[in-house]
């Protein structure tokens, strides 16, 4: 039996008030997007504060549940087996008990002879039903026991909650898997996510993104010091992370000139530091030539020399006029990991490659830089660093991913 279609619950879209139809829209247009390409096609309505997306023929499951799986906005998804009216009429009630047995095991994800207790919640839409709701339910629940001996029922705390909805066709339904939450694409605004080919800043991007923020992403490579290698893993992960929010607009800076006057006329040990202040200044610049109204990095508290709370001083403040967002501030590294893992980044991330920060580092940098220093030590080199960050911003290339 197919699922004719998926019930889709979303959690804090309910409650944002006048908002509500924007965010319920985006969350519909989401859905179609991810779904677009996929089977027959869907139809995609919004019905008492949950998405009803029906099957307009065939398709395949795991393809389904795999793209609404990466839906922002989404919390979870019930499959549901439907049953048509025939001559405008919902089935008898008999009609209806079959079918219920019929597609129990299925709606329900248990094995027959499987011991479980259950539920039926029936929900009618439709008044014209002749039994009342719970009528239905308790001669499902009747027909249920008789035809599996291994179910038993609990009325207050069951395995199975046995979903019937009584609509312009009848849902079974009860399994739900788990979507990522957050709010949907393109109702919070976009940001710049600064991205490497690390592990921590994809799922920073996605951290944010599941917030409802667009994307647009920013790559430094040095070439020669770094490879069309390192740059293609870049694309790859900027894909990735597209696969959630859509397309991301990722603008690569050449960023070898800046980073050879940095390395030829400021002390070794404060390197990384300027390097990572530039990083921020062209971002920035970048960002809002392009409508974007914040940054996004995947700096953690302590992970290395450059992310002390005294180096995080020193880098925000080469950011003029946005927020930087740093969803990883307070996570600690294995967690990000999985996280990468989760959201299937990791894989990616981890192919090695040459990042252009760890080309030029000294070997003792600086873990507790005073911004006065750093700051005096650049404006001796700033009227070339100033040309040299036009020229590098000038000559971005622009990859769609
Ligand atoms: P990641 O795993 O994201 O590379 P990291 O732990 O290696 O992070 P750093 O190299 O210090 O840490 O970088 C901190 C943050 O600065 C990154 O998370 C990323 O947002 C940004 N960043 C670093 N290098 C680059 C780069 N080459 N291009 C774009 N952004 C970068
Ligand atoms: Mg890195």
């Amino acid at each position: 039996m197919k699922y004719g279609a998926y019930i889709i619950k979303y959690a804090e879209i309910g409650v944002k008030g006048k908002n509500r139809g924007f965010f319920e829209a985006a969350l519909a247009e989401g859905v179609s997007r991810a779904l677009s390409g996929c089977g027959d096609g869907f139809k995609v309505t919004c019905i008492a504060g949950r998405l009803y997306v029906e099957a307009l023929g065939d398709h395949d499951f795991e393809d389904v549940k795999e793209r609404l799986g990466k839906v922002f906005g989404v919390l979870g998804i019930c499959p549901a087996v439907t049953i048509a009216r025939v001559d405008r009429k919902l089935p008898d009630i008999d009609a209806l008990c079959d079918a219920a047995v019929k597609c129990f095991h299925q709606v329900s994800g248990i094995e027959e002879g499987d011991k479980r207790t259950f539920k039926v919640k029936c929900r009618r839409v439709d008044k014209t039903y002749p039994l009342d709701s719970m009528e239905v339910a308790a001669k499902i629940g009747e027909k249920l026991l008789d035809a599996f001996p291994s179910l038993s029922v609990d009325v207050h705390e069951p395995d199975i909650l046995f979903h019937v909805e009584l609509r312009e066709q009848v849902n079974f339904f009860s399994l739900e898997i788990p979507g990522p939450g957050g709010l949907p694409t393109g109702t919070a605004g976009k940001a710049m996510l600064l991205l490497s080919g690390g592990i921590d800043s994809p799922v920073a991007g996605y951290m944010i993104a599941r917030r409802g923020a667009s994307l647009e992403a920013v790559y430094f490579h040095a070439p020669p010091y770094t490879s069309d290698r390192a740059k293609a893993k870049v694309v790859e992960l900027a894909e990735k992370v597209a696969g959630y929010c859509g397309k991301i607009r990722l603008h690569v800076i050449n960023f070898t000139a800046v980073q050879l006057a940095i390395y030829e006329k400021c002390p070794k040990d404060e390197l990384t530091i300027i390097m990572r202040r530039q990083m921020m200044r062209i971002a920035e610049k970048i960002a809002s030539n392009n409508g974007c109204i914040g940054l996004i990095t995947g700096e953690s508290i302590g992970q290395v020399a450059s992310q002390t709370m005294q180096s995080l001083l020193v880098t925000d403040a080469a950011v003029m006029n946005m927020p930087v967002y740093r969803p990883l501030i307070a996570m600690d590294k294995q967690y990000i990991i999985d996280m990468s893992q989760q959201i299937g980044t990791y894989e990616t991330s981890i192919l090695p490659y040459e990042d252009c920060c760890t080309i030029f580092v000294a070997k003792h940098p600086v873990t507790r830089p005073r911004l006065d220093v750093i700051v005096k030590h650049e404006s001796e080199i700033s009227g070339e660093l100033d040309r040299l960050v036009e020229e590098a911003i000038a000559g971005e290339e622009i990859i769609e991913a």
